[in-house]
């Protein structure tokens, strides 16, 4: 078989992302060990990994011990090696952070939209220059964009801005010209699903789907080890399946769409109507009768009180999101689905109801051995996975 330069272009990254993802996960490892657990020979590996040393991205910590024969050089992350800064713009504001290799978080700064997000693009630059001044003297390396709504990752364009009802931006060119560093960008679940193959649950995982569910939900589709970005990059629209049937009408035009009862703002309606209805819930004496104070920390504070109107609501939101899972697998048979976003802070009271749901309503083959599991970035899935854009970039060239 013969290979073109394109081809070799294409196995060199390869190879360089995984073994660097090795490094992340075993901490300390030997070049000898790298190559067997990546079945590629010794001469490949050193390759890279010297590449890697010139790079600055790992670094050599000195001699292990030998199974025989002579004793291994150790290859450990360098984690400040490259710094990324992750952005993550949602429907109402932009959160940003620096990030580095270990995909830990130096420092972050959040904004919410001036103007209804009319001029979000000049808020994000904002976003970004104040957490820059946090730490002004590091050495950064690009700007990993993760927006909402529908963006075309070859022209890099935000497509389609559903919260601001904003087509067409070139994003990237400005945000580049504004920070004089490379960007790149995707949608924000799946800059997510990038980030929990990285840092996350998903290590090691080739299929599997993240659930952003925060105040939209929206999902990312890797399929061996690969986003899934579909036709006009709108793939993974998982908020959009209708689960109600004459249900309530969606931003997106249709009726009973799972956004309608899956998201940050559907638990808090459904809870405040309960509330107005006569149902007893320690939500009255936790916002001190001012329901419009009601968020996610005062959701946990009640679930962890046993509060029943707070866990059946949680409960229920579960049961629609596993209705929409179960689709999911039917068409995909993944490995793995993450639930993630900022919802995922109340995980524990609804991953069950999800993971129940889409189990009975899937075809037993299709879902034989998914593991059903929360972010285990939690609501750092957005910034990480942001910043993860830009390392899996690294080795482009
Ligand atoms: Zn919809």
């Amino acid at each position: 078989m013969s290979y073109t330069i394109a081809d070799r272009q294409l196995i060199k990254k390869l190879n360089t992302n995984s073994i660097l993802k090795v490094v992340l996960e075993k901490g300390t490892i030997s070049r000898a060990d790298i190559a067997k657990i990546l079945n590629l020979t010794p001469a490949t590996v050193s390759s890279n990994i010297n590449n890697l040393i010139q790079d600055g991205i790992v670094h050599e910590v000195g001699i292990g011990t030998s199974s025989g024969g002579r004793k291994p050089v150790m290859i450990e992350l360098n984690e400040n090696g490259k710094l990324f800064i992750g952005v993550d713009i949602h429907k109402d504001g932009v959160e940003a952070a620096i990030v580095n290799l270990a995909g830990k978080i130096l420092a972050r700064s959040e904004r919410q939209f001036s103007d209804h997000g009319n001029k979000f693009e000049d808020d994000v630059v904002t976003c970004i220059d104040d957490v820059r001044e946090l730490l002004p003297d590091l050495k950064l390396d690009g700007i990993g964009i993760g927006m909402h709504g529908i963006v075309d990752t070859n022209q890099n364009i935000s497509v389609y801005a559903p919260a601001m009802s904003r087509r067409n931006i070139a994003l990237k060119d400005y945000i580049e010209k504004k920070e004089s560093l490379p960007v790149f960008i995707d949608n924000d679940a799946n800059a997510m699903a990038i980030g929990e193959s990285w840092f996350g649950q998903a290590k090691g995982v080739r299929n599997y789907i993240f659930l952003n569910v925060g105040r939209g939900i929206g999902s990312g589709i890797v399929i061996n080890g690969e986003l899934f970005h579909g036709n006009r990059y709108a793939a993974g629209e998982i908020g959009h399946i209708r689960v109600v049937e004459s249900g309530m009408r969606c931003v997106c035009g249709k009726y009973g769409c799972l956004d309608t009862v899956a998201t940050e703002y559907s638990i808090i309606k459904t809870i405040i109507n309960s509330i107005h209805t006569g149902v007893s819930s320690s939500i009255t004496e936790l916002s001190k009768g001012d329901l419009s104070t009601i968020d996610l920390n005062m959701l946990k504070e009640a679930a962890q009180l046993g509060d029943k109107c707070v866990l059946e609501a949680l409960d229920k939101m579960g049961r629609y999101i596993g209705v929409a899972v179960s689709y999911a697998i039917n068409m995909m048979n993944p490995g793995m689905i993450v639930f993630g976003g900022s919802m995922s802070v109340l995980g524990e009271y609804i991953i069950e109801s999800i993971r129940s749901t889409a189990i009975n309503l899937s075809l037993e083959e299709c879902a034989d051995g998914v593991f059903i599991v929360i972010s285990s970035l939690r609501d750092n899935a957005g910034v990480v996975g942001a910043a993860s854009l830009g390392m899996q970039n690294l080795f482009k060239e």
